[in-house]
């Protein structure tokens, strides 16, 4: 090992190095970067260009703390809210999905028990359905 390496990980021993949330923040930066870039090129609104850089300074600046802090548990627990944040907004973005996939011929409505997503098959009018998750029945009306 050459010796600028060891001093390397002797350096981050210790410290919490990179998780998804790090993946994430470092791809937005980049997007982050070009649009500024390009707005650079733009005649107008300097301030708000130079405002932008200071915003991208600060994002980096928050990545090396996130990278380099010692405080492990703290760290791990805001890469399991981001997994958990992008987890929803996963499922939200595939129900609408599904809700324009299915438009013709299905609804969704959620299990007041459960919370459970149900698709079902459009009948107009008032319904008693039977959630398959938890077993329970409650009342869905169909408009359109
Ligand atoms: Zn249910």
């Amino acid at each position: 090992m050459s010796k600028f390496r060891e001093k390397l990980v002797r350096f981050m021993y210790g410290r919490y190095g990179a998780d998804e949330l790090y993946n994430f923040i470092a791809k937005l930066n980049f997007v982050f970067i070009i649009v500024a870039l390009l707005l650079t090129l733009l005649p107008v609104w300097r301030w708000l260009v130079y405002a932008f850089y200071v915003f991208i300074i600060a994002i980096d600046a928050w990545m090396i703390f996130r990278m380099l802090s010692k405080n492990i548990d703290k760290r791990r627990r805001e890469n399991a809210a981001f997994i958990k944040f992008r987890q929803k907004v996963k499922a939200g973005f595939n129900l609408t999905v599904n809700r324009i996939k299915f438009i013709r011929t299905h609804r969704f409505r959620t299990c007041p028990h459960c919370g459970a997503v149900l698709r079902l098959p459009r009948k107009k009018g008032r319904h008693s359905v039977c959630c398959p998750c938890c077993r329970k029945r409650f009342d869905v009306r169909v408009r359109f």
